[in-house]
């Protein structure tokens, strides 16, 4: 592969990630990047589907025109892909040709969500997302965790970790799941923007490293109907204003502060509608069903694999406090959703529960079916969307979720959402899982 000699020769590709969880965008030589005016852009593009067409009934046709915006901050070099050259990519926001905000940019909507939580509540969110994804193989799969598994991709963990760090991705753990062929990818924890920045850069390095090396990654919430899912869950804490952890009060219930309870109880109140964001493919509800520990119900719970809020466990030990590590753990998000609509959502959400007052939400420390009805009732337990037409349902009907966005952002969500069901009618669960495995 011929080195360029100058970064300037290189590719960069101005990013950005729409309703369908796709990083589409541009691409030119980093030197002819005007930082300040981006590239051109269309808004129909906001339409296309996952399986990749622009669904009819949206606001935007033929007519119109945007711009892609970089973030410079987010200007990131990936570098390592066996084979080929080192790329570019720089995060955008998308805006009209004078530069003002277009109200349909996912990236703004979760800038906005920001910056509201940080001026009506002097707080801001720390955030990781946790990936899983499917490498494709049709070969008898290694045992779940193990050292065999790990060794077997080799050199693929010591490379991609490597890639991952020099790209600032701040990878931690490479681990083989529990999944035939999967693996997870764990990063640090950082502000809200950036986390949902590494996740949108994450998954396409993984794509790209595996395509380079003659393997295919998918982080399809289900490559196998009968299989373990891939979620993408969410660790959220609180920062003060001075950037002092106020997640964790030991003296109050659950061990949340009141803001951080009231947070999680926003999110509780407002999850069915949630999901329709947070998980939005046709096959991510076979996924949140029981005992395949994603999220099967909606509650909060201490250490609970199978709630859809799960307070994180901490380390106990060699002096480490706890104060830091105190997180909420949000199980029902996968790669069919947008990292930034994902995030800003979930901080919408919990703007709301602080907005009005509520209360902590009980903290379950059993299995859900060892409660009592009474005991259910009381942690406000309650059973996610069965389908992705029921979640959309649910975010129709949800007036506070659907007044966080410009309408015409969700009414292409949901115009792309039917479109997406329809696509699949008729279709076995299996053949679902297939057509999104390409996708994803
Ligand atoms: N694969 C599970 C999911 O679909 C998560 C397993 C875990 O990491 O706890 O969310
Ligand atoms: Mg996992």
């Amino acid at each position: 592969m011929r080195e360029s000699k100058n970064r300037d020769d290189e590719l960069v590709f101005v990013a950005t990630n729409d309703i369908s969880a796709i990083t589409r965008g541009r691409a030119m030589r980093l030197g002819d990047l005007d930082f300040a005016t981006g590239c051109g852009w269309v808004p129909a593009n906001i339409g296309i589907g996952p399986f990749g067409h622009i669904v009819d009934g949206i606001a935007f046709g033929s007519i119109g025109d945007l711009r892609l915006i970089p973030d410079a901050g987010t200007l990131t070099r990936i570098d390592g892909i066996p084979g080929k050259p080192p790329v570019n990519v720089v995060l955008a926001d998308i805006t009209h040709t004078d530069g003002t905000a277009w109200e349909c940019c996912p990236r703004t909507f979760l800038r906005r969500a920001i910056e509201d939580l940080e001026s009506e509540t002097g707080l801001s969110v720390h955030a990781a997302f946790e990936h899983e994804f499917m490498l494709l193989s049709d070969a008898v799969p290694d045992a779940p965790f193990s050292y065999q598994a790990m060794r077997s991709v080799e050199p693929m963990g010591t490379e991609l970790l490597q890639i991952l760090a020099d790209a600032g991705l701040d990878p931690e753990n490479w681990l083989p799941e529990y999944g035939a062929h999967q693996w997870e990818l764990t990063v640090g924890a950082t502000g809200a923007l950036a986390a949902a920045d590494r996740a949108v850069l994450l998954r396409d390095i993984v794509r790209d490293y595996a395509v380079a090396t003659g393997r295919r990654a998918s982080f399809s919430p289900l490559v196998d109907a009968e299989g373990s899912g891939n979620g993408a869950h969410v660790h959220l804490s609180l920062r003060d204003a001075a950037g002092a952890p106020a997640t964790y009060d030991p003296d109050l219930p659950g061990r949340l502060s009141k803001a951080a309870g009231s947070f999680a109880a926003g999110i509780l109140r407002h999850t069915a509608a949630l999901v329709a964001l947070t998980s939005p493919s046709d096959i991510s509800y076979l996924r949140l069903s029981p005992h395949r520990w994603s999220a099967a119900q909606a509650f909060l719970g201490e250490r609970n694999r199978e709630a859809m809020l799960r307070v994180c466990p901490t380390i106990d030990m060699a002096g480490k406090e706890i104060g830091p590590q105190f997180n909420l753990e949000f199980r029902a998000g996968d790669a069919a959703g947008n990292p930034w609509l994902t995030m800003g959502a979930l901080i919408r959400a919990g703007l709301e529960g602080i907005r009005d007052g509520l209360p902590t939400p009980v903290v379950v420390d059993r299995q859900v079916e060892e409660l009592s009805p009474e005991e259910r009732g009381a942690a406000g337990v309650s059973d996610l969307p069965g389908s992705l037409a029921e979640a959309l349902d649910a975010l129709q009907a949800d007036e506070v979720v659907r007044g966080w966005f410009a309408p015409d952002l969700i009414d292409i969500h949901r115009a792309i959402k039917r479109d997406e069901i329809n696509q699949l009618v008729g279709l076995s669960e299996a053949e679902k899982c297939r057509r999104y495995t390409g996708v994803y």
